[in-house]
């Protein structure tokens, strides 16, 4: 009987560390976007610390089973909805300076040993351009955060901003390049061209993926965009 009792009092203990680290570290935005996930780790530590205490002690000892894992791919755009959403919500509140011009850094890049290529844009031909239409971004949030960003800049600070990770600007970026926007600089040539010089080619389009092929006025290829991905039925 008295192991019983050992056994149970643990079990509240846990309960109320947990709790407290609930308490102390969670905010709205992890009970927004993270609420199953918080109470499966808190459930499961109840029904199973003697195993988790043995095989991975920090899971309860640190509150971990309860916290987002903290590591730095939560930042990135396939990372926690969570640290994301709380990221735009700061960008929101209190934007980062923001000057003339911003960077975006364009992935899928095809020059060897490079990981991006830079897109540049004024601030003020993305805020003209985007005047009383939707941005073409994937939530209202991200929308929210870039507005306040782009609204609060300083057209006097010269140095290019980098658009913050939290913010997926690929779709933003084209729509400005299809209409005549931006730069993009090609590492080869060690030149930025204007968009317009650039040269798109669309291969036949085959089942899977179809990529849309960029490259500069030279004939150096600099990046792919995803553009459709088509089905084999
Ligand atoms: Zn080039």
């Amino acid at each position: 009987m008295t192991a019983f009792w050992i056994y149970l009092s643990v079990t509240f203990t846990i309960a109320l560390w947990l709790g407290f680290m609930i308490r102390r570290h969670l905010d709205t935005f992890d009970w927004r976007y993270r609420r199953d996930d918080i109470w499966t780790g808190f459930c499961l530590s109840l029904a199973l610390w003697p195993l988790l205490l043995v095989i991975k002690p920090a899971l309860i000892l640190k509150g971990k089973v309860v916290l987002e894992a903290d590591n730095d791919s939560a930042l990135d755009l396939t990372g926690s909805r969570a640290k994301r959403m709380r990221m735009l919500d700061q960008i929101t509140r209190n934007p980062p300076a923001c000057g003339s011009e911003i960077i975006y850094r364009q992935g899928d890049c095809l020059i060897d040993g490079q990981k991006s290529i830079s897109l540049l844009f004024r601030t003020a031909d993305i805020e003209s351009h985007f005047k009383g239409k939707d941005l073409p971004v994937f939530s209202p949030q991200e929308a929210a955060a870039l507005v306040s960003l782009i609204r609060n800049r300083n057209d006097t600070q010269l140095e290019a901003t980098e658009i913050p990770d939290s913010i997926n600007f690929e779709n933003l970026a084209f729509e400005m390049m299809a209409n005549g926007y931006g730069m993009a600089e090609c590492p080869l040539c060690a030149t930025s061209y204007p968009a317009s010089r650039l040269n798109k080619s669309f291969p036949p389009r085959h089942p899977g993926w179809n990529f849309d092929t960029y490259a500069c006025p030279e004939g150096h290829n600099l990046f792919n965009r995803k553009a459709i991905h088509l089905l084999l039925r």
